[in-house]
């Protein structure tokens, strides 16, 4: 069993810790908060006073960070005192640039390494049925696919540095546009006076059927599951939807791709983020389209 050092132990990346303990792996944990290491020692993993103890002697480094800047910020001080033959991981959600940075610290020093951002959120982080999305060298990626599948139950390859990121935000802005189609065609239902239920039973068999639908409707009744049936709790806040619906931009900008609608998506969940509601779950928007209307 690979001996594996995790640092940043979030709201994400304190279960995927516990995940490798409990899959029999040696796990030296690092993080900020005092809190997050305790959590983690209670989780059966070691503490390190440091991300750069952590990483001594490790055969694996994971990152599960907020942005590209404090994942730089990690690399730089971390991956100099790395074993020579160890790999990578960063899991975070960051953009493109950065991770390309990142891929390059690491090859400048002679260390594998891999982007690896996850979807599944918090429940998937807890019960290890992320999804990973993968981007770097085929030899890092054969590294680093039975740690993966200790935390998840999907790794995908998307190909090299920064294509994990790319397939993320690429995904995400489907999600967070599809999310307020959704959601307006409710809000349009509502004011039709058709039921929830009807307009559900019609498009989630018909060519309006989405995940954004199905699997996670923005109202109440028609998927019991759904935030919608649980005041909006998260699942997925409406702020790391931004951040996302952000870094999507960003990549549009510096490549030059249109993406209308994903700027639109942008600036509808900014503006619900803006009046107070970072902490909602993202299919809340719902809310807000409807406070559009007479606009
Ligand atoms: P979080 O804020 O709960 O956790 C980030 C952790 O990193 C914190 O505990 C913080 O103390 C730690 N940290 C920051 N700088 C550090 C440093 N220099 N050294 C050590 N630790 C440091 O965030 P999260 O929800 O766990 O998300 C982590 C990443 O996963 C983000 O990039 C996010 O976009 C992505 N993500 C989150 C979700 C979700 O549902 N929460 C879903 C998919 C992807």
């Amino acid at each position: 069993m690979v001996s594996i050092a995790f640092i940043g132990l979030g709201n994400m990346g304190g279960p995927m810790a516990a995940n490798l303990v409990k899959a029999g792996h040696k796990v030296i944990a690092f993080d900020l908060v005092a809190a997050s290491r305790d959590q983690a020692k209670a989780d059966g993993a070691a503490v390190a006073e440091s991300s750069v103890t952590a990483v001594k002697g490790a055969d694996v480094v994971i990152t599960m960070l907020p942005a590209g800047k404090h994942v730089l910020a990690v690399w730089r001080e971390v991956v100099p005192a790395m074993t020579n033959g160890a790999l990578i991981i960063d899991c975070s959600t960051i953009d493109v640039e950065s991770a390309k940075e990142a891929h390059a610290l690491a090859a400048k020093h002679g260390i594998g390494s891999i982007d690896a951002p996850v979807s599944g959120g918090t429940g998937g982080a807890k019960g290890a049925t992320l999804t990973f999305m993968c981007g770097g060298a085929e030899k890092a990626f054969a590294s680093a696919r039975p740690v993966l599948e200790k935390m998840g139950k999907k790794i995908v390859h998307c190909g090299g540095a920064g294509a994990g990121q790319s397939a993320k935000i690429c995904n995400n802005m489907i999600l967070g546009i599809s999310m307020i189609a959704v959601s307006e065609a409710f809000a349009l239902a509502e004011k039709l006076g058709l039921s929830h239920q009807a307009l559900f039973d019609v498009a989630s068999t018909s060519s309006g059927q989405c995940w954004s639908l199905t699997s996670y409707c923005p109202v109440p009744g028609p998927v019991p599951a759904s935030p919608a049936n649980n005041d909006y709790k998260p699942g997925f806040a409406s702020a790391l939807m931004v951040k996302d619906l952000t870094l999507a931009q960003d990549a549009a900008k510096a490549t030059g791709a249109a993406t209308p609608l994903g700027q639109h998506a942008q600036e509808i969940y900014k503006a619900f983020d803006a009046a107070g509601n970072g902490g909602v779950d993202f299919s809340g928007i719902i809310q807000h389209v409807r406070k559009l209307a007479g606009k």
